[in-house]
């Protein structure tokens, strides 16, 4: 990581606007800003200042504000032009600042800069990118639960409990006389029930946390006809729809993100898993399996009114992936009888969830949306407390889990202590991965380069 050198870039967003920022870090910042003004203001002031390009030349008048390092975003020396906010002015602000020694910033520089100067750890810098991308007020105050750290010191909690089952351990090892009894010691036993616990406490959180930083993916399956729709339009015309039209996504993919109190739901309508000859409709198949891959959950729709509507939901039930958990949708109930209903909820696999809806009458969609939120594993009261996470900290966290709980079982299988404070120091590099600690050049590059220039 190199920081010998000083960074530039447009902070606000692209577009016409009242102000708008270019931010510059580095050793050279104040040298570079004494280019554009004539008078530095003193740190963490705001002073009005003419700006002036390499010639002379006015190019805006503008506020200036200084951060000196270590107390600055960044943790090096910061300053701050805020201008008038047109794309042109804001960029001639910039090439002045590059003229005076500065480099543009690649995307997500300034906050990796911040990472690297321990002024955030990864999961925080995550979660800044989270909250700039929240669609929900919920998602919103997620991140900034995960951005104040709460997430980082649940982790750091169940490091320091996976430590102190560690240290047990290897203290046993080192004084073989007095061997570790397997699960006949009791300070042991209540050692791993604590990380056990711990884990699951943390694994649902953080499980939640990704469903609200992600969304809930669900994928609506059915044959033409049966009301999915329909269902769509009456799950988005209750709630608050965030966009109608998410780009890729093609006319035989309708996707919907829907704000489901404060649970953003992705909503995708597949052409369905029929066997298909012709070639568009192929792809459309090909499109639906892709989108079952990334699914969090499948809605399988009937239509009540359908003579073949068991036969029809066995065959989509049968075409899902094991790992895809389901729930059938019994839709149209207003066409049928009551107990026409509860015949065809009976004859359905037991395995699978069944709910009875008309996506017409609304009757049954609270219900539904009542399923979807368990499904999401996000409540109203876990809301409150919880805090955004990704994917890759429910992976980390699972690997984490699988190596504590191999080295347990080793312990009560062949008694072999060593192999499980082995198992255990690795749960805890891959936990350091979630904040950083350990994370290869690879990762920090992927995860900063998802940010935009300027962040
Ligand atoms: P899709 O092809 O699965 O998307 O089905 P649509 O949503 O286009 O619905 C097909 C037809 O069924 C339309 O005429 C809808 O008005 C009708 N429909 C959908 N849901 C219901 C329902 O719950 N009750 C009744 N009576 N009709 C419905």
């Amino acid at each position: 990581m190199q920081t010998d050198d000083t960074i530039a870039a447009i902070a606000t967003g692209a577009g016409k606007a009242g102000i708008g920022i270019v931010r510059v870090s580095g050793p050279a910042a104040d040298q570079i800003a004494s280019a554009l003004v004539d008078r530095l203001p003193p740190p963490r002031e705001a002073r009005l200042r003419w700006l002036r390009d390499a010639y002379g030349d006015r190019l805006d008048r503008a506020l200036i504000v200084r951060f000196p390092g270590p107390d600055s975003f960044t943790g090096e020396d910061v300053v701050e032009f805020q201008g008038h906010g047109g794309p042109l002015i804001l960029e001639a602000i910039l090439a002045a600042a590059v003229a005076a020694g500065a480099r543009r910033a690649k995307p997500g520089e300034f906050t990796e800069r911040a990472f690297f100067n321990d002024k955030i750890d990864l999961a925080q810098a995550e979660a800044i990118a989270d909250l700039i991308n929240s669609q929900t007020h919920a998602a919103a105050r997620a991140a900034v639960r995960s951005m104040s750290g709460d997430f980082s010191a649940a982790v750091m909690a169940l490091v320091e409990q996976v430590t102190r089952l560690r240290m047990y351990v290897e203290a046993a090892i080192d004084f073989p006389e007095e061997e570790i009894d397997s699960l006949d010691d009791v300070g042991l036993a209540r050692e791993i029930d604590a990380v056990i616990t711990a884990f699951e406490q943390l694994q649902r959180k953080v499980q939640a946390g990704r469903v609200l930083a992600d969304g809930l993916n669900v994928v609506l399956l059915g044959a033409p006809n049966v009301g999915k729709s329909s269902l769509m339009n009456t799950l988005t015309g209750a709630a608050t729809a965030i966009v109608t039209d998410i780009p890729g996504t093609t006319r035989d993919l309708i996707r919907e993100a829907i704000d489901m109190q404060g649970v953003p739901l992705l909503l995708t309508d597949t052409a369905g898993l029929r066997e298909a000859s012709d070639v568009i409709e192929q792809e459309g198949i090909r499109r639906s399996r892709a989108a079952l891959g990334e699914a969090d959950h499948a809605l399988v729709m009937i239509a009540a009114n359908d003579p073949a509507a068991v036969e029809h939901a066995n065959t989509l039930l049968g075409g899902l992936p094991e790992s895809v958990s389901r729930t059938v949708v019994i839709n149209k109930i207003d066409l049928v009888t009551p107990s026409d209903v509860s015949r065809l909820s009976s004859a359905i696999a037991p395995s699978s969830a069944v709910i009875a809806i008309s996506a017409t009458t609304e009757s049954g969609i609270d219900a539904l949306r009542d399923q979807l939120l368990r499904i999401a594993g996000v409540d109203h009261a876990q809301q409150t407390g919880s805090f955004s996470a990704r994917r890759r900290h429910v992976e980390l966290l699972a690997d984490a889990r699988a190596h504590v709980d191999t080295g347990i079982d080793q312990l009560r299988t062949q008694r072999a202590g060593e192999l499980l404070a082995e198992e255990l120091r690795l749960a805890q590099n891959l936990l350091g991965e979630i904040t950083g600690q350990f994370s290869s050049d690879d990762l920090l590059g992927k995860i900063f380069g998802e940010f935009c220039i300027g962040k």
